[in-house]
């Protein structure tokens, strides 16, 4: 028989590790949480808590914390195209938040020891091994290394986990790569309860985000896939630097700002449907499983979601069947979701295309500004709140037809084709290049298109 120090063992004390310990210690589980950090600790982010993670924080018990309820709304989305303002639209679902890293997670962490989990800091995770029912791990401490037993292993360690690692034999592959840099400002112009978000062909796919979270106060970043990274500006900092100088409607935004905190790059794991998220007692959540949605960069709902999905399936099926229940949850519930933006976040991952999907963003900004409906859909993919595929429903697609039809009345027609018949070529001059992206885009839509034909996500 073996002895188990604890039921589960949580790696990481952030939004996904903190959800599943304060769940399951709530179901009455012995929880261990460690982390490598000591909280309150700060996580670079753009702090934005879409509505869905409201939600899942509020049922994790911090809904009466005054902090909380006194959070700092955000009740619309803005949309630039290369500094021109395209549309301001109502956020869904009651709006979001911009809560800072380093109160949200103090927060979640409290709750989860108020649950019952017990938490040790300064801890790091090296590595685990299978024993008979369980799972065991090597851990650093302050006294040296210290092995621990228990009956299921959470990585929750964040986008550069060693458990995952360990997991999938590999760390994460470029194409799924996103890198941010974010540092927060004072005394920043400009209404506090929207928020901005600026595409431009010099940074895609990606964009530079200014999101107020009070008193004059924002965080400004800029998120990129890392594939696309301009070779002539490697550095994050200096891009985003120049594209808040540059760019008119920043640089008015922030006219007066001061920066209040350092500038600091992070890297993101997306999501990848190929890699497994679960294998016998270890379960992977948030971004250590690469829960980040490949479009929008946000990932604390998914994080929290994990977490749910993962409480839920150990509370339905025990320790025993938790990988295979938790694997059947993900599937169902983000397969597609993911999986249709992972796509189209490869299509417009041609840097020799920026100039068209610029404009094409500039069709969903000018259909949105005149069709109500159609601005709830979109902004619904960006806030979080509506599945990506709902992009393509017949409605949605009707709306873009309609304003590029417009569009081309108009004799943008004649710049649009411009920019096509220069994209052709300068995809032609490359060949080697054009070859890996029409690979890859083909290999995410035929994974997206896998999402709606299997079974295990029909349900959805
Ligand atoms: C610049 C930037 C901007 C972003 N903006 C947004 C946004 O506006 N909205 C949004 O929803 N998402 C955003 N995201 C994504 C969001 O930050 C993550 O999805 C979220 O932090 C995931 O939570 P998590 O609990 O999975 O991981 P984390 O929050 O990274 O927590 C992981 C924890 O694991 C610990 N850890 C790591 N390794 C070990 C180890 N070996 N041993 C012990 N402990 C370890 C860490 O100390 C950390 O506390 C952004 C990301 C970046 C980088």
């Amino acid at each position: 028989m073996t002895s188990f120090d604890t039921d589960a063992i949580v790696i990481g004390a952030g939004p996904a590790g903190a959800a599943v310990a304060t769940r399951l210690a709530r179901a009455g589980a012995r929880v261990l949480m460690l982390d490598k950090n000591v909280f309150p600790r700060d996580k670079p982010c753009g702090d934005f808590c879409a509505p869905d993670a409201l939600t899942e924080i509020e049922e994790l018990g911090i809904g009466e914390l005054p902090a909380f309820r006194n959070r700092h709304h955000i009740a619309f989305g803005a949309l630039f195209v290369e500094g021109d303002h395209i549309v301001t639209s109502p956020m869904p679902a009651g709006g979001g938040s911009v809560i800072p890293r380093l109160e949200l997670d103090a927060w979640l962490c409290k709750a989860a020891v108020a649950a019952g989990a017990d938490l040790h800091e300064g801890v790091t995770f090296l590595r685990y091994g299978a024993v008979e029912n369980g799972v065991e791990i090597d851990v650093r401490t302050s006294g040296g290394e210290r092995r621990i037993r228990g009956r299921c292993l959470f990585g929750a360690d964040g986008s550069a986990s060693l458990v995952a690692r360990q997991l999938r034999g590999a760390g994460v592959a470029e194409e799924n790569r996103i890198i941010a840099v974010r540092a927060y400002f004072a005394g920043v112009e400009g209404p506090q309860d929207v928020c901005d978000l600026h595409f431009s062909a010099k940074a895609f796919p990606g964009y530079l985000w200014v999101f107020p979270c009070g008193s004059h106060r924002a965080n400004v970043g800029l998120g990129i896939a890392h594939k696309t990274l301009p070779q002539e500006k490697p550095h994050l900092r200096s891009l985003l630097e120049s594209m808040m100088r540059e760019n008119s409607a920043v640089s008015t935004r922030l006219k007066d700002a001061q920066a209040c905190s350092e500038f600091e790059a992070w890297p993101l794991a997306t999501y990848d449907a190929r890699l497994p998220v679960a294998d016998g007692r270890v379960l992977l959540l948030g971004d250590a499983a690469g829960f980040i949605h490949p479009l929008t960069g946000e990932g604390i709902q998914y994080a929290l979601l994990s977490a749910r999905f993962a409480a839920e399936e150990l509370a339905r099926g025990g320790w025993h069947d938790a990988a295979c229940g938790y694997s059947r949850s993900i599937r169902r519930e983000f397969e597609r979701d993911l999986g249709v933006a992972r796509a189209a976040g490869r299509v417009i991952s041609n840097r020799t295309m920026g100039g068209l999907w610029m404009e094409l963003l500039r069709i969903f900004g000018s259909q949105a500004r005149t069709d109500e409906r159609y601005a709830r859909l979109m902004g619904g993919i960006m806030a979080g709140v509506t599945p990506t595929q709902v992009a393509f429903s017949r409605e949605a697609l009707l709306g873009t037809m309609r304003a590029a039809a417009r569009r081309m009345r108009r004799a943008d027609l004649v710049a649009t084709l411009d920019g096509a018949r220069e994209a052709c070529l300068a995809m032609r001059a490359r060949p080697n290049e054009t070859r890996a992206w029409a690979r890859s885009s083909a290999s995410a839509a035929l994974d997206a298109v896998m999402a709606f034909v299997s079974p295990e996500t029909a349900a959805r």
